[in-house]
């Protein structure tokens, strides 16, 4: 049996539990003999999977350091005020809240905190790059509030500020969200928050990809301009799966009731621990590195993948996040994801919005580089992604050559071990 570098009782569930030992062994296998290319998905850091397999995971701790409503909290409680101002100095925020289990807990808060059910919402609409979270009628948010949405500009790609400007005087909205799944060009938050105080609105900023790269000092900070900042601690920002609120003093409290009592129960203190371990590990010169060299291979693996065929949306990045529309190779999005996936290059779909297709959007890729980045992946190995895409994104999944370009994957990853022994 392996021996992998997180966990260190990994072998007693060897011997315990050979199935599901059986089962992550399998999985990371799969990780690092492919290429992985979800934009939301990054390796965290030894020392992050030590903290989230610690005896932490075990503490009930409801409430919040020095007022909790369980015993025994007074060494998770300093936990979690050191996740706090490490939060809170990164991202230069008078309040951090660290206990929300996902991204999307952190929205919920966040609509909680400063909306009543019915309120109206303007958010970026779900076909152009808009979150579950933001108005999708399978979503609570949808369901609970009155969505407006906001799009891109069809021939540009580009968030079109006067339409926003415009659907906000229109519709005067409680809140106005930025933030998306896919939109990989940087957002101007001081444009948001013009037109967020020109008709009385909070100005909620959902930068649940970007915020790593914030920390990283590669892509502006939204804690000066919004009212409420909601952010993942798993995506480019390299933490365990989690969420997280920036507010400022006077939102204190509310951001904080909406949390823990109102949303949540029990934090769970594995994950704020390790989070506190991610923010320590995002303070660090490396990080800021790791950050610049995050958006440089963007770059670099958007230019090359234009090369290919497929349109880059927007004509490139500005962050981690790259977006192509596949039709130009006579492609649907599923079949171009299934011809990738055939090479061992995993990737997503996603919405784009088209000025030509019925319905006005269209399914394209969506790749990522923050991945590939940890891995120690620079420009060259870029260029050669977008080459391998490329080929496979020509051939049926069962062409021989097809077998030839997952060799290749095989070989690239290989010289790059997210977790090396
Ligand atoms: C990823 C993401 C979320 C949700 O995060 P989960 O942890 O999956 O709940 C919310 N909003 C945006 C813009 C995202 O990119």
């Amino acid at each position: 049996m392996a021996v992998t570098p997180w966990g260190p009782d990994f072998d007693a569930l060897a011997r315990q539990d050979p199935e599901l030992a059986g089962i992550i062994l399998s999985e990371a296998e799969r990780v690092s003999s492919g290429l992985q290319l979800i934009a939301a998905e990054n390796f965290t850091s030894p020392a992050v999977l030590a903290a989230l397999a610690s005896p932490l995971a075990n503490k009930y701790a409801e409430g919040y350091p020095g007022a909790r409503h369980h015993g025994g909290c007074e060494v998770v409680d300093i936990a979690e005020r050191v996740a706090i101002d490490r939060a809170k100095a990164l991202f230069g925020a008078e309040h951090a809240n660290v206990q929300p289990h996902s991204g999307s807990s952190a929205v919920l808060a966040a609509y909680a905190a400063l909306l009543r059910p019915g309120d109206t919402v303007l958010a970026m609409a779900l076909p152009h790059g808009g979150h579950l979270t933001h108005g999708s009628r399978s979503n609570f948010s949808g369901r609970w509030f009155d969505f407006i949405g906001y799009g891109v500009d069809p021939a540009t790609g580009l968030i079109d500020y006067d339409e926003v400007r415009g659907l906000a005087h229109a519709h005067r909205p409680k809140a106005i969200v930025c933030g998306s799944i896919s939109y990989p060009r940087h957002l101007d938050y001081a444009a948001f928050r013009a037109i967020a105080d020109e008709v009385g609105a909070y100005l909620i900023a959902d930068a649940a990809h970007p915020m790593g790269l914030v920390a990283g000092k590669a892509a502006p900070n939204p804690v000066p301009y919004a009212d409420v900042v909601c952010a993942t601690t798993h995506k480019v920002l390299r933490g365990p799966r989690g969420g997280m609120l920036l507010c400022g003093a006077e939102l204190a409290e509310r951001i904080d009731r909406a949390v823990f009592p109102f949303t949540q129960g029990g934090a769970q203190m594995h994950s704020v621990a390790a989070k506190a371990v991610a923010f320590g590990e995002a303070a660090a010169p490396a990080f800021t590195a790791y950050a610049q060299r995050v958006v440089a291979n963007g770059r670099a693996l958007a230019d090359a993948l234009a090369e290919e065929g497929p349109t880059v949306v927007t004509g490139g990045t500005d962050t981690h996040i790259i977006t192509a529309d596949v039709s130009p190779l006579g492609l649907d999005a599923p079949t171009a994801r299934a011809r990738c996936a055939a090479a061992g290059i995993v990737l997503d779909i996603c919405a784009l919005a088209s000025a030509t297709e019925p319905g006005g959007c269209v399914k394209g890729l969506r790749l990522g580089s923050a991945a590939v980045t940890t891995q120690g992946m620079g420009e060259d190995e870029m260029a050669r992604i977008a080459a391998l895409l490329g080929i496979a994104l020509c051939e049926e999944e069962t062409a021989p050559r097809m077998r030839g370009v997952r060799a290749e994957v095989r070989e690239l990853t290989a010289g790059f071990p997210p977790y090396p022994a």
